[in-house]
């Protein structure tokens, strides 16, 4: 049986968190390393769980983990935890196995992103809710952006009004999400990629500073300062 979260809650949220994490460096599995003393799945897992309208959470762990993930995280919410595959592709797709039929909203949350406020979760949802079939949350794009060709050498520059930073968590009509899955022939790197591929409308509504993606080591340096702003504490 899937672990629940609030009753009261409409959203199911899938958390791939199987990632090597090679550009952070060698080291445990991306959503394993520590922030704080933390593992950025716990922080990420905190959050998510703050949130009013979740009522399931599905984390997909490295294969080798998937004992030490649960027992990590029963103290900070009741989760269900399923092996992830060799893509983030393939994570999401064997932890949206198991997200119960009747959960009619489904998030898809990178656990790198793991100082997501729970504020964002909430107007992803609330966007699915009012009649989205699929949501993300986006950043205006600050730096100047360049087409290059295979030497470096600039082609063009992009004009950066109509392009948008995308982050987690994205949010689905569950159907939605579940025939994009079924019908995605190549990878993609987000899930709303699979929807647009479908034709479905995406609708954007505003991220977050603090959903950045720990990538390298500078996001965990900025991570790291980033926690000792009160309003961003466990
Ligand atoms: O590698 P990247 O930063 O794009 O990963 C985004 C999220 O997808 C991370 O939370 C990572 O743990 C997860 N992932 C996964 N399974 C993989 C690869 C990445 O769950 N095979």
């Amino acid at each position: 049986m899937t672990a629940q979260l609030n009753a009261r809650g409409d959203v199911a949220v899938v958390v791939p968190a199987a990632g090597a994490g090679v550009r952070l460096g060698p080291g445990a599995p991306k959503a394993l390393r520590l922030l704080e003393g933390e593992p950025l799945l716990v922080h990420a897992v905190r959050r998510l769980a703050a949130a009013p309208s979740v009522r399931v959470i599905v984390v997909a762990a490295p294969p080798a983990e998937v004992e030490a993930v649960h027992a990590l995280l029963a103290p900070v919410a009741p989760v269900t935890v399923v092996p992830g595959g060799a893509e983030r592709q393939e994570s999401v797709a064997a932890a949206l196995a198991v997200v119960p039929p009747e959960a009619a909203i489904v998030l898809v949350h990178d656990a790198a992103r793991c100082l997501t406020p729970p504020s964002v979760v909430e107007r992803v949802a609330a966007a699915v809710r009012d009649g989205a079939d699929a949501v993300i949350p986006v950043l205006p794009v600050v730096d100047t952006i360049k087409e290059v060709d295979a030497e470096e050498t600039v082609l063009g520059t992009v004009d950066r009004s109509v392009l948008r930073a995308v982050q987690t968590p994205q949010g689905f009509r569950a159907s939605v999400l579940r025939a994009a899955h079924a019908a995605a022939a190549g990878l993609h790197t987000d899930d709303a990629g699979a929807v647009e591929k479908l034709g479905i409308p995406v609708r954007c509504v505003p991220g977050s500073d603090l959903a950045l993606k720990i990538t390298r080591p500078i996001d965990l340096a900025v991570a790291t300062h980033l926690l000792t702003l009160p309003e961003n504490g466990r």
